[in-house]
């Protein structure tokens, strides 16, 4: 049975919009319809920018930073008050294990809000005085001022985290922000506008649009002239279209985008420690993680070792649905997204892949055979110029190759569009600093995976990203640095 049908928050209020038009949410662990959603199209989407440029004229944007970072404050208060409703849309919209998002996707999706308000409470600014020829001198200083109305467009994949990582920043530098949550996974982002209300954040602030991307509320949103930059994470190739619709009005852009990131593990590394930061890269979330491992590397002399042991870790992950407190792996996002990563799990076998655990669908039984699930995989023997080595699955899947020197794995680790993230396993210290340095990569991690510090700068190199999120990073692009230079 299917509940009620999400609607858009715009100016504080839910509204089912005037288009008319509404698509299904549909849970991934059967195939059932969760909900209806309205669809916001042109009309939509601009009574949501109207509302959030009208608020950054509003008390919103008279408030001093410390009346802004105590709402913020509040909001993150609210979010974990409202915890178990939270984590049951979450994990509805997612399929994902409530062990899991309980962890990961709610307190660090409330974390974001404290987080940032406290990077903008400290953030300092710079002054230079200057000499002039009079003798008198001038004084510089910079201010740091909202950047205006910023489109937040998400994915589904983390979908309350990774919205709150750029509505967080974003309120806390005062900005107001339209969102447009990804079509797959509407139901946090909709219930964070209660939160908002209760916290006090002021009608127009926080403004949700419901749709899709082309044609749809995604594309009037980055193409709405009244939008002053734009945040988006999913897709390179959805954030080309974006970055297109930018280049109109010459609009700021912060994208995050995808990956094909590698793990390289050398023969004097823990293998226990290596073993279990590498199974979590490659199959948390379903493989669904930006930041997740599809090419691992492993110094021959350890390689058998180490397929054996990454076999006996997958073919141990325990499949089942949210409410299953033991179960550490859910289904794919969608059935589209199953049918993609079966099309990947096919090529391979094409490929003349050997297949060392997974490749195809688990039997869930009739209940759940409407369900987007899939086998965690692990493959061997492939060329590193092969697609399964080249392009983005957003599966649980890797390629396991050998390499037998350190020169050669970071040639082959770098070898690809992509620049997000890379995980390094050895226990010799040097080695892991001199190796490290010369990953391409915007994140990289030794001897661990997903270590997460707010402060530190994220984002991706080459094709994975433009610009840095995180800490005092987020200032550069929810933030108008100007300098006013006095004359004394
Ligand atoms: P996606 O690009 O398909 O969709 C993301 C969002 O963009 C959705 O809300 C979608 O409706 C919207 N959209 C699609 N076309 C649009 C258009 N033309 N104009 C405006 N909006 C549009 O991505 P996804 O499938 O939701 O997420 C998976 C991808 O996200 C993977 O590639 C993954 O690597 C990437 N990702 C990156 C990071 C990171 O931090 N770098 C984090 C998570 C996910």
């Amino acid at each position: 049975m299917s509940g009620k049908a999400v609607m858009h928050f715009i100016n504080g209020e839910y509204t089912p919009g005037t288009s008319g038009k509404v698509f299904q949410n549909i849970n991934p662990v059967d195939g059932s319809v969760i909900c209806d959603v309205h669809e916001g199209l042109k009309p939509e989407v601009d009574a949501a920018v109207t509302a959030a440029k009208d608020a950054l004229r509003g008390p919103w944007g008279k408030m001093t930073i410390e009346e802004r970072v105590a709402i913020l404050h509040k909001v993150a208060d609210g979010v974990n008050a409202r915890f178990d409703e939270f984590l049951e849309a979450e994990c509805k919209d997612t399929g994902k294990p409530k062990s899991l998002a309980r962890h990961i996707d709610i307190p660090r999706g409330a974390s974001n809000f404290k987080a940032f308000a406290e990077v903008i409470k400290n953030a300092p600014t710079e002054t230079f005085p200057m000499a002039t020829p009079d003798g008198t001198g001038a004084l510089n200083y910079s201010i740091r001022t909202p950047k205006g109305v910023i489109a937040v467009i998400s994915p589904w994949n983390l979908p309350l985290l990774l919205m709150t990582w750029k509505v967080g920043p974003a309120l806390a530098c005062g900005n107001t922000v339209v969102v447009k949550p990804s079509e797959e996974t509407p139901l946090t982002t909709s219930l964070l506008g209660e939160v908002m209300n209760d916290a006090g954040v002021p009608a127009g602030v926080y403004n949700v649009v419901n749709g899709f991307g082309p044609d749809s509320a995604g594309a009037y949103l980055t193409e709405h002239p009244d939008v002053d930059a734009i945040t988006f994470t999913g897709e390179t190739s959805t954030g080309t279209a974006i970055m297109k619709a930018a280049a109109v009005g010459m609009r700021d852009v912060s994208m995050e985008l995808g990956g094909k990131n590698p793990a390289i593990v050398f023969a004097d590394c823990d293998m226990d420690k290596a073993i279990e930061g590498v199974m979590r890269s490659v199959f948390v979330n379903c493989g669904q993680v930006c930041l997740g491992t599809e090419r691992v590397y492993v110094e021959r002399p350890i390689f058998d070792e180490f397929v054996a042991r990454l076999k006996a870790g997958a073919e141990d992950l325990k499949v089942g649905e949210p409410d299953d407190e033991d179960a550490n792996f859910g289904p794919l996002i969608s059935k589209e997204h199953q049918e993609k990563v079966l099309g990947y799990y096919d090529l391979a076998r094409k490929l003349g892949a050997n297949v060392v655990t997974g490749g195809g669908v688990p039997d869930m039984g009739d209940a759940l055979s409407g369900g987007a699930w899939v086998e965690p995989t692990i493959w061997t023997g492939l060329d590193d110029d092969s697609a399964i080595m080249r392009e983005e699955i957003f599966g649980p899947c890797c390629h396991i190759s050998p390499f037998d020197d350190e020169d050669e794995v970071i040639l082959r680790a770098n070898d690809t569009v992509y620049g997000l993230a890379c995980s390094i396993w050895t226990e010799n210290l040097s080695k892991s600093h001199r190796v490290a340095g010369q990953i391409e990569s915007g994140l990289t991690w030794v001897n661990s995976w997903f270590l997460r510090d707010l402060r530190t700068p994220f984002g991706g190199s080459k094709q994975s990203g433009i610009g840095r999120e995180g800490g005092v990073h987020s200032l550069e692009f929810y933030t108008e640095l100007r300098n006013i230079c006095v004359k004394l």
